[in-house]
This record gives C-alpha cells, sequence and structure tokens, in this order.
C-alpha cells in the first residue's frame, strides 16, 4: 500500500531524485535514512501544487521517502462516506507525518469532514497558523502582521454532536475538557518559546458561556503563570477579533477555542494578501498533518495558475518537524526571496509591485534557482539545526471532586404556556423534591415570567432537592416514570451536580 499513487501524474518522491544542490548555505545532511512520510495529492489545483512543492523540496534535499494515499472527492464518490480508504490509515499510523493537499468535499449530505476525521482519529489537537504580511512585495492593508494562530482542533462545537430535539429546536452540544484545555494552552506557550515569540493571547467568550469558555480561560491564567517569561492576555473574542483584524501588530501568539480559532485564522490568511500564502500545521502525540489553508479551488485546477506557496510552506514546517531543519532554512529563503524579486503568481500579482506574473511551475522553478539565497528586505529566516518539534505536555491528573447530585433538569417538547406546563409538572414534584424553575432558550419563563418572552416548544423544567432531602437516581427514575404517566413528552434530562461544593450548571437567564 506504500505506493498507491495520486490521480494526476504522481510528483516525484524527493527521495527519488536526491539533486545535489548547487548552492552555498547550509547544507542538508543526507546520510541518515530518509524519514517516511505519506502524502495525498488530492483534487483540483492539489496535485498541481503538490508536484510543485515536492520538487522544491527535492531539489533542496528533502530526505523524505514518500507513501502515497488515495483521500478525496473519488474516494467519497466511491462509497466511502469518509473521504479516506480504509488501507490509508496503516500508512498514517505506520509515519505519523501526512503531507496533504486540499480536497472537495462533494455537495450533499452524508459526507462526513476528513480533515476533521483525520485530525480527531490521530489525536492531533493543535492546528498552528502562522499569518504573515510580506509588505511592501504582497499588497496587504496590514504590513505589520506576523501572527501564530493556535486553534484547538478536537473540541468545542466540532464535536459533532448535534440533535433535532423537537418541531422546533435543534441542538449543537459544545465539549470544552480541561486535559483538552491544558494540551492546547500548554502548546501554545511551549510554541512561543520555541520560536522566541514574546506573548500569548487567549480569546474566548466566558463573558456568556461562563462554564465551558470559561474553564478555557482559567486553565489558561494557571498554565501562564508557569511562563513567567512570556508576555499573557486575554481578550472576549468579539472584541478581540475586531482589534485582531484592524491592528494584527498587537498580537504574536493567539490560542483560542475551535470555533474561534477556525474563523480567525482564515480571517489573518486573507489580510496576509492571499489564502493561497497559508500554511497549517496539525500536532498531535502520535502523528502531524500539514497541508494548505485553502480548499482544493476547482475554478483555477488545471490551469497552471495555482500559488504552491501555501502547501509549500507547510512542507517548511513539515521539515522542521522531522528534523531536517537545514532543508526548511534553505526552501524558506529562498521562497522570500523569489516574493521579494516580484516573481508572482496570479492571486499575488499586482500592477506595479510585481515583476514578473507566473503560473505554479516557473513560480517553484524561480524558488529553485533561488536556493541558497536570502531575502534582503524581508527578514530571513534561521531555523535552528537542535530545533525539535515544540515539546507537547501530557495532562496531569487530577484528584476525583467530590460530587453531589442536586437535582435534574428535564427537557419537554410541548405547545403550550409556561403556567400550564408548570401545573402539570408540579404534580410529579415529592417530599424535598421541587420543580424549581422553567426556561425557554434559556431564559426563565416560570415563576414570574414575562409575557413579552419569546417561547418555543422546547421546555427546560428544573426540580431541585431541598438539603438534606434523600436524592439518587431511583429518585429521578421515578419522577420520570411519573412524568410519562401524566403524558410529559420529556426528550432530554441532565443531571445536576455540585462538584467540591461548586454548582455545575448555569443559572437561568433572570433567575
Ligand atoms: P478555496 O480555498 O478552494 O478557493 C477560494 C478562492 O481562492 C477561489 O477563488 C480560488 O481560486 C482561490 N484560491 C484558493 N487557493 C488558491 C491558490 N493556492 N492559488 C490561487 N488561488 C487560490 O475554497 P472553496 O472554493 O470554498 O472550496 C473549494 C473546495 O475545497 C470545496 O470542495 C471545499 O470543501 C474544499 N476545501 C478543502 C479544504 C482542505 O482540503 N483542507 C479546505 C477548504 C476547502
Amino acid at each position: 500500500m506504500d505506493t498507491v499513487l495520486p490521480p494526476a501524474a504522481p510528483p516525484a518522491s524527493p527521495s527519488a531524485s536526491p539533486s545535489a544542490s548547487p548552492h552555498s548555505g547550509p547544507q542538508p545532511s543526507r546520510t541518515a535514512a530518509p524519514t517516511p512520510v505519506t502524502a495525498a495529492a488530492g483534487d483540483g489545483i492539489g496535485p498541481e501544487i503538490m508536484q510543485a512543492s515536492l520538487r522544491i523540496l527535492g531539489a533542496a534535499g528533502a530526505n523524505i521517502a514518500v507513501e502515497w494515499i488515495d483521500i478525496g472527492e473519488r474516494v467519497y464518490l466511491d462509497g466511502n462516506s469518509a473521504g479516506i480508504a480504509e488501507d490509508a490509515w496503516a500508512s498514517l499510523r505506520r509515519t505519523g507525518v501526512f503531507y496533504k493537499a486540499p480536497i472537495t468535499t462533494p455537495q450533499g449530505g452524508g459526507f462526513k469532514s476528513l480533515n476533521v476525521t483525520i485530525r480527531k482519529s490521530l489525536g492531533m489537537f493543535a492546528n498552528v497558523r502562522p499569518c504573515v504580511s510580506y509588505a511592501p512585495f504582497v499588497a496587504t492593508q496590514h504590513p505589520e502582521m506576523n501572527v501564530v494562530i493556535v486553534r484547538e482542533n478536537e473540541e468545542d462545537l466540532y464535536a459533532g454532536i448535534e440533535h433535532r430535539q423537537t418541531d422546533d429546536v435543534y441542538q449543537c452540544l459544545k465539549l470544552i475538557t480541561r486535559p483538552g484545555c491544558e494540551k492546547i494552552v500548554r502548546y501554545a506557550f511551549e510554541y512561543a518559546r520555541a520560536h522566541g515569540r514574546k506573548k500569548v493571547t487567549c480569546f474566548t467568550k466566558d463573558n456568556i458561556m461562563k462554564m465551558t469558555d470559561g474553564l478555557f480561560h482559567k486553565v489558561f491564567d494557571e498554565v501562564a503563570a508557569e511562563y513567567p517569561d512570556l508576555e499573557n492576555e486575554h481578550w472576549i473574542v468579539d472584541i478581540g477579533a475586531a482589534k485582531l483584524a484592524t491592528e494584527p501588530g498587537a498580537f504574536d501568539v493567539v490560542v483560542t477555542p475551535n470555533l474561534y480559532g477556525d474563523i480567525l485564522s482564515d480571517i489573518t490568511a486573507e489580510m496576509s494578501g492571499s489564502v493561497g500564502l497559508g500554511p497549517s500545521a496539525n500536532i498531535g502525540a502520535h502523528g502531524a498533518m500539514f497541508e494548505a489553508i485553502h480548499g482544493s479551488a476547482p475554478d483555477i485546477a488545471g490551469m497552471d495558475a495555482a500559488n504552491p506557496s501555501g502547501l509549500l510552506l507547510a512542507g517548511v514546517m513539515m521539515m522542521a518537524h522531522i528534523g531536517q531543519p537545514a532543508v526548511a532554512e534553505l526552501v524558506h529563503n529562498a521562497w522570500l526571496r523569489t516574493i521579494e524579486d516580484g516573481v508572482h503568481t496570479a492571486d499575488v500579482f499586482t500592477q506595479g509591485l510585481s515583476v514578473g506574473k507566473v503560473g505554479t511551475d516557473a513560480f517553484a522553478d524561480a524558488v529553485i534557482s533561488r536556493l541558497g539565497e536570502q531575502p534582503t528586505r524581508l527578514p530571513p529566516v534561521k531555523y535552528s539545526t537542535d530545533a525539535r518539534p515544540v515539546r507537547i505536555h501530557e495532562p496531569v491528573a487530577r484528584p476525583k471532586a467530590a460530587k453531589q447530585f442536586v437535582g435534574i433538569d428535564v427537557f419537554v417538547h410541548a405547545r403550550t404556556a409556561a403556567e400550564g406546563l408548570a401545573a402539570q409538572l408540579r404534580r410529579a414534584e415529592r417530599p424535598g423534591f421541587n420543580l424549581s424553575m422553567i426556561t425557554n432558550r434559556g431564559v426563565k419563563v416560570w415563576p414570574n415570567g414575562l409575557s413579552e418572552t419569546f417561547c418555543t416548544d422546547h421546555w427546560r423544567c428544573r426540580f431541585m432537592a431541598e438539603p438534606g432531602a434523600r436524592f439518587d437516581t431511583s429518585t429521578v427514575v421515578s419522577l420520570l416514570s411519573d412524568l410519562a404517566e401524566l403524558g410529559i413528552d420529556f426528550i432530554k434530562t441532565e443531571h445536576l451536580y455540585n462538584f467540591d461544593g461548586e454548582p455545575g450548571f448555569s443559572l437561568g437567564q433572570g433567575q
């Protein structure tokens, strides 16, 4: 299964074409055995930019042995709803390094996101996206941007747990875990340290989501205290995003939960001048995946017009990750010089700024001909020869909290009014165990609701135990049994606990 070829002409494996580099500067060592890398040529512009990127890496002396796997549109349309063949997993698990071109996700339902599947199945919890401006050589409104977005990759609303609960209401569960927060926040600080960055900024919306985003912020504060050499700050994501979009020079490394990071990193990538410039790395303890941030660009596929820079710079990140920093440095500096010399693909070509408009292949040739050169106006990059992948800390095991069962939220599907529903539910009350509140879309509507509040057919009905009253799961079972007898259409329950005496549930709005 090592050599399942990509759909287009397979790019030459760099290890198969060890052209000696005719340039001065740091020389990659080729004495070690080649590092096995799994690669996929993807769809649309994927094969073109993969070919160009591997050609450049090969010319720079990348010592890798590529195993090709098949992913994407053809696999989806062959009936595999995950977009990846079963046997491709063996290669991914063996090499632990995946160089991936973009794929096309077929239109219509039933297809799962391949990226999310790979990231989560292989535990790639950190998505790292450097977003850099190359002014004045690439037109941008934000010449001072040099931000790295470190996005949590496995949790949040991307857990993919969604339900339709009533005629009116659909739900998506937002899951945030303490180990998940600890891993990503520590990774952001370790990344900042390893890359000589000065500050880590956290974005959350913990003024509203006090428990989930509140945990992320709390863990950020705890971990930040372990890195006194680095500045730290927290912004509420809405105003923070506005500041990032207008004054990116105020930020350095940004760490954030999954959804905000997904949105913010596309915005900052676009701000750099073209979505075609941005690389991305997905990092975990068992594997890493390197890709461009953009998609398969079917509108320009096969036209030799795509910018290979995003995938190439992802390849540079991969070289550093697998311990070939000399190759990373050589390619990155040659690429900077090419951009600086005004040799540009159509997406970044600007009359007056650019010198020549080139296609994908000619751009690759231009980078190869500059291997060994450094940029003269853009800052050259340096990859330390003893650089190692950023340290990944396993989360610390914590003692179990004292958990006390104190009540239950019963979610009910009903077209009714709050007063009538409360009267029915109260017939199931028992001594020491009472209906305390009903909310609709989180807003308290009983007792003492407002007639102006808009209500749907989805009610959260909270039963609480009085202090000292006997209350356990058998109470819940008998309550639900009584509710069923009363004809109440309950569609879900949520247990209410105190953890070490602190409520593990939010209050109703207006409670
Ligand atoms: P896209 O990123 O493919 O294209 C958006 C625009 O940017 C297009 O005009 C395109 O021509 C341009 N563009 C993108 N990359 C470029 C490059 N390297 N050089 C020059 N121009 C470039 O986004 P889309 O059109 O929304 O999505 C197309 C397909 O890609 C969809 O099927 C989508 O699901 C998929 N997609 C895949 C990935 C991935 O595999 N990681 C990511 C995003 C989208």
